[in-house]
């Protein structure tokens, strides 16, 4: 893999300031961990993403698509190939009646707000997850009993070999923090989701009062990625992690929050490397006491 000449030929189809080499992936993880990727592009595009992946193909060169890296663990190697971030550039949306159309790297932040001055309803959860929402349709993600399979209705998403196709909500198979897009290895470009017209003053209502349990519950004051791993069926893995004695245990810089059991935080210096030993000392700690196999719900991704 020629990194030269995979760097020029990106240089050639996307403007070079949306063009990082040796990119360290601290910089761009919620976790603030990992090594260098060999390059980043910051597409603005479904075009600049269909070029990047073309690219790559053409050269045999791994590539991975990410949207705010919040649910997402680089090692310390960092990553050989070709990192396509989607929440630099790609954050057009629009508004019409109950419908919201967004490019895959708007933050579900901003588009909670949005659709809030619209008088919709039904993305009031989502106000505090702080991914995009390219990243939540890959993750099916959710909270407070909402998740965004309740709101969309379509994607357009490319596949490896680079065809454009839009899936509907049902082809999406979005099931619990799983899809068909994370599945066949699918890009999301843009999305379409049909809300419901409320009230505003109750929409902010419940976003504050979201955003209040999050305080209360959340270490948001320390780096994570969320939630470390899947709800087990029957189980709360923070409940199981807690149960087992590990609150406060750690590895290094990273530790198991004292405030919520299920979050791995990053205590200031952690390495990917202190995060896998410390994912790996609970799985093994919670299947010898509990006799329950925890799934981490957080990408890995790089060389060690
Ligand atoms: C403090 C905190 C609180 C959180 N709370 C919640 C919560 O309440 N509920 C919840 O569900 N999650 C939560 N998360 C986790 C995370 O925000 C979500 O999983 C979010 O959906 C990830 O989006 P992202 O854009 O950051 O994706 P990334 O972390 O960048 O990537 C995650 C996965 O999505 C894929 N992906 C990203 N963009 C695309 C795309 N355009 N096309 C195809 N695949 C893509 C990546 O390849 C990767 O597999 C929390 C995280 C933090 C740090």
């Amino acid at each position: 893999m020629d990194i030269g000449l995979i760097h020029h030929q990106l240089k050639e189809q996307i403007p070079h300031q949306y063009i990082r080499l040796g990119e360290s992936m601290k910089e761009h993880t919620s976790f603030r961990i990992g090594g260098p990727a060999d390059i980043m592009v910051l597409p603005d595009s479904a075009r600049q993403i269909v070029a990047a992946v073309e690219i790559c193909r053409k050269n045999n060169c791994p590539y991975y698509i990410m949207g705010n890296g919040t649910n997402l663990l680089v090692l310390d190697g960092g990553y050989r190939g070709v990192i396509i971030k989607t929440a630099a550039n790609m954050k057009d949306c629009k508004v019409e009646g109950e419908w919201v159309y967004g490019q895959s790297g708007i933050l579900l932040s901003t588009l909670s707000k949005l659709v809030t001055e619209a008088g919709l309803e039904g993305l009031e959860y989502a106000s505090g997850i702080p991914g995009t929402l390219g990243g939540a349709v890959a993750m099916n993600a959710g909270a407070y009993g909402g998740e965004i399979k309740d709101s969309l209705e379509w994607a357009r998403v490319m596949n490896p070999d680079g065809d454009i196709k839009t899936y509907t909500k049902q082809q999406l198979e979005l099931g619990y923090r799983t899809s068909i897009i994370q599945r066949e290895g699918l890009v999301v470009l843009d999305c379409g989701l049909k809300l419901r017209r409320g009230n505003r003053e109750a929409i902010e209502a419940k976003i504050n009062e979201y955003t209040r349990m999050r305080k209360e519950k959340q270490p948001l004051d320390l780096p994570s990625a969320g939630s470390t791993f899947k709800r087990p069926k029957g189980y709360y893995a923070g409940k199981l992690i807690e149960d087992a004695g590990l609150k406060g245990a750690r590895v290094g810089g990273a530790m198991v929050s004292e405030k919520h059991c299920g979050f791995i935080v990053n205590t200031g210096n952690a390495t990917a490397g202190d995060v896998v030993a410390l994912i790996n000392h609970i799985k093994k700690q919670v299947k010898e006491k509990f006799g329950v196999e925890l799934q981490p719900e957080v990408k890995v991704i790089g060389e060690p």
